[in-house]
């Protein structure tokens, strides 16, 4: 795993940084690590395209979220490939933030394709258990998106000779260059369909199913959204594929309650078990564990199993498993155990008024927990 700038370091922004400051930080960027004015520079391509991922992602307020709450993690791995973006997506994201004279670019010696058109994103809901997401899973999904039927020809748009752009020189902040706009003709594609088969769209696209294999990784949250880069719907005219968006659902654990990367569990013991001690079974994420109830138990004891909760998505270690003692009082008694019972009324054991540890253990269990 490379080491990736924070975003925000890399734009030279607050946290809190509204969508002008955004704009204007990457603007400054763009223009200082533009390829046109740095050629043949490695290190300045580097930094342009830091910049257009980090404005990329913090610009969307989606994903400036998801970003905030898991850094780069939520931004993919683990087979997400989150960010990385090429030349032609950054180029063409200029025209809507920047206006059509930033240009798409002379970059590389005039790039003579046609602009690629992006297919639409799927988005998938992924209903986990508490333990894959504990564990991490591989899953396979069964998708139904719209891929390029065969058999489709094209011809190429007589505006702009299949190149999808019209170029023309105009006087930009960064002085005399050439610079490109998108073929209105054929919005930027270069070409038209010609001939397709049947049952295919407009588009040249036809609806399959497709069966892919994905890995979940450990630690994922519920309505954390994983986008698999190029897995979605294809793009029209041979464009490039939109992204599978995973939206993860957490199903809810019979016993476990998830808080963060910590579990909470509910142990209900009986008045008898928290008087003369006992030992009790907790499920766990992997299996079992044992407690040991020390005879003279209060409820609302609280044992913490450490390392028994929920990896954090983002680095090392796990959550811990606290388990909160509730004692049960009996709701319906037998005349005999009435009677016994009621013998122990006026007992000093059984009695809290008489007993000075029992304030000084509640307040300190307040205390805790407050
Ligand atoms: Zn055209």
């Amino acid at each position: 795993m490379s080491q990736k700038r924070d975003y925000y370091e890399v734009l030279g922004v607050s946290k809190g940084a509204s969508e002008s400051e955004l704009k204007k930080a990457y603007r400054k960027l763009a223009i200082k690590y533009h390829p046109d004015k740095n050629p043949d520079d490695k290190e300045a391509e580097e930094k342009f395209k830091e910049a257009a991922e980090a404005y990329e992602v913090l610009n969307n307020p989606q994903k400036r979220q998801q970003y905030d709450q898991f850094g780069h993690a939520g931004m993919g791995q683990g087979g997400f490939g989150g960010g990385g973006m090429n030349m032609d997506d950054i180029f063409s994201q200029f025209g809507s933030i920047f206006g059509d004279s930033f240009g798409g670019g002379s970059f590389g010696g005039g790039r003579g394709r046609s602009q690629t058109v992006k297919g639409s994103n799927l988005r998938v809901k992924m209903k986990l258990s508490l333990e894959e997401i504990a564990e991490g899973v591989s899953k396979k999904i069964k998708l139904n998106k719209l891929v390029n039927a065969s058999g489709v020809t094209y011809k190429t748009c007589e505006s702009c000779k299949g190149s999808g752009r019209i170029t023309r020189m105009a006087q930009t902040f960064l002085g005399a260059m050439q610079t490109q706009s998108v073929c209105n003709t054929c919005q930027g594609s270069g070409k038209f369909i010609d001939k397709k088969p049947s049952g295919a769209d407009s588009n040249g696209l036809i609806r399959k199913e497709e069966i892919i294999d994905l890995d979940i990784p450990a630690g994922v949250v519920d309505g954390m959204q994983l986008s698999v880069t190029g897995k979605g719907n294809a793009g029209p005219f041979d464009g490039i594929p939109g992204d599978l968006i995973i939206v993860i659902e957490e199903k809810e654990h019979e016993n476990l309650r998830r808080d963060g990367e910590n579990l909470h569990y509910d142990a209900i013991i009986s008045f008898v078990d928290a008087a003369l001690g006992s030992s009790i079974e907790i499920p766990t994420l992997t299996g079992k564990s044992k407690i040991k109830i020390e005879p003279g138990t209060q409820s609302g004891k609280v044992f913490r199993l450490r390392s028994k909760g929920v990896p954090q998505i983002q680095g090392y270690g796990k959550g811990d498993l606290f388990v909160h003692i509730h004692v049960w009082t009996p709701t319906k008694l037998s005349k005999d155990e009435k009677s016994i019972i009621e013998s122990f009324r006026d007992a000093k054991n059984f009695n809290p008024s008489e007993n000075p540890d029992a304030k000084g253990f509640f307040s300190k269990m307040k205390q805790m927990f407050s």
